[in-house]
């Protein structure tokens, strides 16, 4: 237990064996229903309220908060238990508010774009830390709701499949999200990808796909070479005859790596049997990878391109890009390289 988010229920119950029953369910609501820190509940007794503080885990504490687009995206460095450090963005758009949450603590899949990638794994999140990111934005973005949520943080989402399927149940059950807002990325984890299909609840799928093309993806995300387009291409389609969700493939174009025509081909090839609806991200830029975002000219074209090809696509805006908080930006510095680099910021 890393978080007070950890604790179902029946957990809560067991900690309070001498409180009246109903005790357990207003924290528990309190915490979910509420987004409530328990200091704040002050409908419950005042001894008691300094009890859980001590005897709940101490969960996530933000490190640094940074915002940007006119405090329409806002950024936290949050520090785990054990000194871990993750990242949580909340973006506001016209009609919805979105946060892209971490699901581990760096990440294992090493792909060459992203900065998560090239600071190496620390470990998994629990469950209670995932929610608790969530409930951590929310609060700031009150009033307004917090509408969509996007495993696109920190990690691969489907390689710690244990803590993210409590975690989805949890923001569908007691934090009231539906299941359609909320949207699981993945790089091609093939056998999570066949637990999401078995899942009841019926959340969104995002793969990563920058490349239809083994050898090129396979220098993109190493995870390919365990499992290649061919093999990702049969779960997919299994997700998408089982679930009879829109399957969407996120494409960051790449100065004249996966934006040539023959990447237009190939994508289309691939997308079409399968539905699937692809969203365009211009590469953010990344330390460590010496390679440009394609022209917003070029960005116009590939998206004309895939409609010709009767693939739809989207456009995606660019947010939080000088926070480092756009996609395949969020890497967790540590502590001391965080101070240092606000202290840049903020200098003259
Ligand atoms: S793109 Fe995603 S899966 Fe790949 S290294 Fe980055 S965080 Fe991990």
């Amino acid at each position: 237990m890393r978080s007070a988010y950890d604790l179902e229920l029946e957990d809560l119950s067991e900690l309070l064996p001498e409180e009246p029953a109903y005790r357990a369910r207003q924290v528990f609501d309190g915490l979910h229903g509420g987004l409530r820190r328990v200091d704040e509940m002050t409908e419950i007794p005042a001894a008691l309220r300094g009890r859980l503080a001590e005897i709940l885990p101490a969960g996530l504490t933000v490190v640094s908060e940074r915002s940007a687009d006119d405090g329409g995206t806002v950024k936290w460095a949050l520090e785990l238990d054990d000194g871990a450090l993750i990242e949580t963005v909340l973006m506001h758009y016209e009609r919805r508010s979105t946060v892209c949450v971490s699901t581990q603590a760096g990440c294992a899949m090493a792909c060459s774009f992203c900065a998560t990638g090239q600071a190496g794994f620390t470990r998994h999140l629990t469950t209670g830390e995932i929610v608790e990111q969530v409930v951590i934005a929310a609060r700031a973005a009150a009033p307004r709701r917090v509408s969509n949520i996007v495993f696109m943080g920190m990690g691969e989402p489907l390689a710690n499949w244990k803590n993210l399927a409590p975690a989805l149940h949890r923001l569908n059950g007691p934090l009231g999200l539906g299941a359609r807002r909320l949207t699981v990325s993945t790089v091609g984890h093939v056998p999570g990808i066949r637990n999401l299909t078995a899942e009841p609840l019926a959340v969104n799928l995002a793969v990563s796909l920058h490349s239809a093309d083994d050898r090129r993806r396979d220098a993109l995300i190493p995870l390919n070479r365990t499992y290649p387009l061919g093999v990702l291409a049969e779960v997919l389609a299994d997700y998408v005859e089982t679930t009879h969700r829109r399957l969407s493939f996120e494409w960051a174009l790449i100065d004249g790596v996966n934006d040539t025509d023959r990447d237009l081909d190939e994508l289309a090839a691939y997308a079409r049997p399968l539905a699937a609806h692809v969203n365009l991200i211009p590469l953010n830029p990344t330390p460590g990878y010496l390679v440009r975002g394609s022209t917003p000219r070029r960005v116009a074209e590939f998206a004309a391109g895939l409609a010709q090809r009767q693939v739809t696509a989207t456009v995606r805006m660019t947010r939080g890009q000088e926070i480092d908080a756009a996609c395949g930006q969020l890497a967790g510095r540590t502590k001391v390289e965080l101070r240092t680099k606000e202290e840049t910021d903020v200098g003259p």
